[in-house]
């Protein structure tokens, strides 16, 4: 332990694992104000996926409970004790929630750890992030004005700007907390009541914050946490005819379902950030092709590659691509799966048997299909257990190939060959994803060049992935609409109404 008692170990954090656990963990719904079992009593069960133990049996909700949560949320938007809060006051609540989770967030991340495989100090970098997030949003809620619009004088024109009503967030399990906080943060400091659904692969940081949000002021009804499945109570808040919003972060299949849900229902509102198969474009005149090399296989190593832009296929020069391919092997030899408790591991456990077993299915089609592995490719375990795969990469990958063309979400890096600046584009461009793309060059003509071309919602100029709550984040084409972070998540979670008053002259 540190000086001031924190865990800085992999003792020290096996210790708080087993404490945390023999305490007990939140496995109910989170619903009107109440901890309750599914109605049906239904149960799901969480996996370490690095241990393969099992962690809990958590509620299973269905549409009984969306129904119920649906209903507190209305009633508590109708209410007005948070929608009409002064900005103020919400800032005030929001601001102990982030003081609540900071004086919690080892607990927070190790659950993240324990339920999802992702190592202790990667999910620590998380809570940072999800802290950062609700304070931003916080923060930010009573310094933004409305308008009045430039009308003769006859008239005044208001643009006044009004929350939704109730917002179902459905995220995922590769980032469980800040992936939440990115969608309710914003989500609840323009007045929204929020139901969250959590994955069913990650459900117990949801939990333990609906308790951290229940004790820093948040009205009944106003935040309710709901675990189950996608297919049964997910579907239930996406058909709703009383939710006003789906705030979703998920794969592009869910999200195309989750638009024809709202087609079949009430038409509400849906914001979607989806998938990616992003590119990161090396160019031959890059000065420090090392720092390059470490940057390229940290783009998708990070996170055991479940990462939504991960920087999956890398499109190198040919003139330097045998030497740079060499400085990335190296750098992943480094990054080597360790026991995800360990805070020195690079790498972690993936989530689960089935994505587990889709990853080892994705390398096995990239040798039939023809690319050259280079590294990794085979199952590992570490002291004996779990479901870990080590850093793994192709070499000469083309754009037929399924490895060089869909999202598989794990530690698989596909290089590609280019010889000129429009057949990097191109390649970079071929993709139904758009949601990330790095590009490393010294030419600032090449870059903005280039910068303008790429179909994407993000661009990592020599850098993957710097940023930061100020700087919005999603994508465009198949990797989904809108934008989390940033002053632009405000207006995906409320609305604009126009007030036209006119006046006597
Ligand atoms: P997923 O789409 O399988 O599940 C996401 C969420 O949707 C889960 O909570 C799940 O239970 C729910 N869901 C599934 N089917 C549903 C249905 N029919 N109706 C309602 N809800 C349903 O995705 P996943 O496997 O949890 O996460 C991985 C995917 O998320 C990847 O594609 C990744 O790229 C994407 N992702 C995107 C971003 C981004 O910001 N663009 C960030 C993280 C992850």
């Amino acid at each position: 332990m540190s000086a001031d008692n924190q865990p800085t170990t992999r003792a020290d954090w096996q210790a708080l694992a087993a404490s945390l656990v023999e305490q007990g963990l939140e496995t109910r719904a989170y619903v009107d104000d109440a901890f309750v079992d599914a109605a049906d009593g239904a149960t799901l069960t969480t996996i370490n996926p690095a241990t393969g133990e099992t962690l809990a049996e958590v509620a299973s909700c269905d549409a009984a409970d969306a129904e119920a949560a649906v209903a507190a949320a209305r009633r508590a938007f109708d209410a007005g004790e948070w929608s009409r809060l002064a900005p103020a006051g919400r800032k005030a609540v929001l601001l102990r929630l982030a003081e609540l989770m900071e004086a919690h967030r080892h607990e927070l991340a190790l659950l993240d750890t324990l339920d999802m495989g992702k190592p202790v100090s990667s999910s620590l970098g998380d809570m940072a992030g999800a802290i950062g997030c609700l304070r931003h949003h916080a923060e930010s809620i009573d310094k933004l004005y409305g308008e009045v619009a430039p009308t003769g004088n006859d008239a005044l024109g208001l643009v006044l700007r009004e929350p939704l009503g109730v917002v179902a967030s459905i995220v995922p399990w590769n980032f469980p907390l800040m992936m939440t906080a990115w969608k309710i943060a914003p989500a609840l400091a323009a007045g929204n009541s929020v139901i969250l659904k959590p994955s069913e692969k990650s459900p117990l940081s949801a939990l333990r914050l609906a308790s951290l949000a229940r004790e820093a002021g948040l009205p009944r009804g106003v935040f309710q946490v709901l675990p189950g499945f996608g297919h049964t109570v997910g579907k239930a808040l996406a058909l709703s005819m009383d939710v006003d919003c789906l705030a979703f972060t998920g794969s592009t299949g869910v999200g195309k379902q989750l638009m024809q849900y709202a087609g079949q229902s009430n038409l509400k509102k849906v914001f979607l950030e989806c998938g990616g198969k992003s590119p990161n474009l090396v160019f031959a005149d890059c000065k420090d092709l090392d720092r390059v090399a470490e940057h390229a296989a940290g783009a998708i190593f990070h996170n055991q590659g479940e990462v939504c832009i991960a920087g999956s296929r890398l499109l190198v020069e040919n003139s330097i691509r045998e030497a740079f391919v060499d400085k990335v092997l190296a750098a992943a030899e480094r990054m080597q799966p360790g026991d995800p408790l360990d805070p020195d591991s690079f790498m972690g456990a993936m989530v689960d048997q089935a994505q587990h077993e889709r990853v080892l299915d994705y390398i096995r089609r990239g040798v039939e299909e023809g690319a050259t592995l280079r590294a990794g490719g085979e199952a590992a375990a570490i002291e004996g257990k779990g479901l870990f795969i080590p850093p793994t990469v192709f070499d000469g990958v083309t754009e037929a190939m399924a490895i060089g063309r869909e999202e598989i979400f794990g530690p698989v890096l596909s290089v590609f060959g280019f010889d000129s600046e429009d057949e990097a584009v191109r390649l970079a461009n071929d993709s139904d994803y758009g949601l990330a793309a790095g590009l490393w060059s010294q030419d600032i003509d090449r870059i903005m060049r280039v910068t303008r071309k790429l179909r994407s919602g993000q661009v990592f100029v020599n850098n993957w992935a710097d940023m930061d709550q100020t700087v919005p984040f999603g994508g465009v084409k198949q990797s989904g609409n809108g934008r989390d972070k940033s002053h632009h998540s405000l207006e995906e979670y409320s609305d604009l109404k126009s007030v036209w008053m006119t006046l006597a002259t």
